[in-house]
């Protein structure tokens, strides 16, 4: 990968930050937006921006073709078997609740069991609380082992016969673990229960194929994969949506509207309702199309060579603690730290000083933190555009930072 060449298409990346290069290590949180996707969403306001579905107009027409062309590149993307089962929602947050709220609160009753991990966001802990408390339901939490991976056993002694929902994150936004999707959704099945995945910091960086991991939900962001903020994905598989009814009611999603009664839209415009994401849908369309030009798989091999290379050469600084599995193999591009003595809020904002960008506190991951017996930590994420010098000028500012700790205290 020429990370170069790519750079160049991210005119961000290419300024000072408090006088020094920006080197941008936040991507977990949000990616920068590539040419592509930047001149997608110019060329759809200056030259066709419309409604949508209705009307017959000629830039009307168009809109409709980038909007639905999009949805179709989001199937190919994932690779479900049907457009059907793509529903344009504001992202993962959105997706998750959806699937709370419609197959939920239809599916879910008191007695039964809803299960997640300790190292869920919180988007993947919230609704499902809600869900038990509003059906008197059980949440349950799979715990997490010493390196910060979830074992099969733990999983298996964990999902019963009683379980209804399994709802795991596919990649840790705080460890770093991947979680083994595939697996995790057999024994689901086996229980009876169904699968749903939070996807926010998979699919921006490996491929992803619904059908060989038989999930039954899948749910990802749109910003977090060089496309605009404001657009996501829920997948889910045909046959459920199906089951499932809308859960907001209005324009778009309409079929028939009588005085009392009314009826929806064919999957998936029923759970699209109001004025859709045009250009947000536009924008991940041109975000696939770039992504996939490089290559998934070449995106995955650079961010764990870069994976690699930061926790060798972060773990020869003094008094760091890095969190999550120390095997490069067995995690995505981003690492997660402390350093002794200096809060990790601290440690962001000298590193900002230096024009370097990295994330503090909970990552919306509390009950994590808990776990990991922090209030916070630091976090350094990675993606196409970054090399083996921003992760070198990383590990400098911090060994600077921590001298001057050290000096100060
Ligand atoms: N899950 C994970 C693992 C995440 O990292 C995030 C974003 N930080 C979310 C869910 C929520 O995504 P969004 O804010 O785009 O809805």
């Amino acid at each position: 990968m020429d990370v170069k060449a790519i750079r160049e298409l991210f005119p961000i990346l290419n300024q000072e930050v408090n006088g020094h290069p920006l080197v941008y290590l936040d991507s977990a949180a949000t990616s920068q937006k590539p040419l592509p996707v930047i001149e997608a969403l110019d060329e759809y306001y200056r030259q066709y921006n419309s409604n949508v579905h209705r009307g017959v107009h000629t830039l009307g027409t168009k809109a409709t073709d980038g909007y639905e062309g999009a949805r179709e590149k989001v199937r190919k993307f994932i690779n479900a078997s049907s457009t059907e089962e793509i529903i344009f929602t504001r992202g993962t947050t959105t997706s998750i609740n959806t699937v709370a709220v419609s197959y939920g609160r239809a599916n879910v009753h008191e007695g039964d069991e809803i299960v997640i991990t300790y190292m869920e966001h919180h988007s993947n802990i919230i609704p499902w609380q809600q869900l038990a408390k509003q059906t008197g339901a059980t949440l349950k939490y799979i715990p997490l082992q010493e390196d910060g991976t979830i074992s099969l056993d733990d999983v298996r002694n964990t999902v019963t016969p009683k379980t209804k929902i399994v709802s795991m994150m596919h990649v840790s936004n705080v460890l770093g673990t991947i979680n083994p999707i595939k697996e995790v959704t057999k024994i689901a099945h086996e229980n009876g229960a169904i699968m749903v995945v939070d996807g926010a910091q998979s699919t921006p960086h490996m491929k992803v194929d619904v059908q060989d991991l038989d999930c039954d939900f899948y749910t990802f962001s749109g910003h977090k994969m060089c496309a605009p903020t404001g657009i996501g994905i829920l997948y889910g598989k045909k046959h459920l949506l199906e089951q499932m009814e809308p859960v907001e009611f209005g324009g778009e999603m309409i079929d028939f509207v009588g005085l009392y009664e009314s009826t929806w839209k064919e999957l998936p415009w029923k759970f699209e309702g109001g004025t859709p994401i045009i250009a947000g849908a536009i924008g991940l369309g041109a975000a696939i199309d770039f992504l996939e030009e490089i290559g998934l798989e070449a995106i995955k091999e650079h961010e764990h060579r870069l994976a690699a290379y930061a926790l060798e050469k972060m773990s020869t600084i003094d008094g760091i603690t890095i969190y999550g599995p120390k095997e490069a193999d067995k995690r995505a591009g981003l690492v997660t730290f402390n350093i002794a003595d200096v809060h990790p809020h601290d440690v962001a904002t000298v590193l900002d000083t230096e024009g370097i960008a990295v994330r503090a506190g909970h990552h919306c991951a509390q009950p994590l933190m808990k776990w990991l017996n922090v209030s916070a930590t630091a976090r350094a994420s990675f993606y196409l555009y970054n090399s083996e010098e921003d992760i070198d000028k990383l590990v400098e500012a911090l060994i600077k930072t921590k001298e001057y700790f050290s000096d100060v205290f």
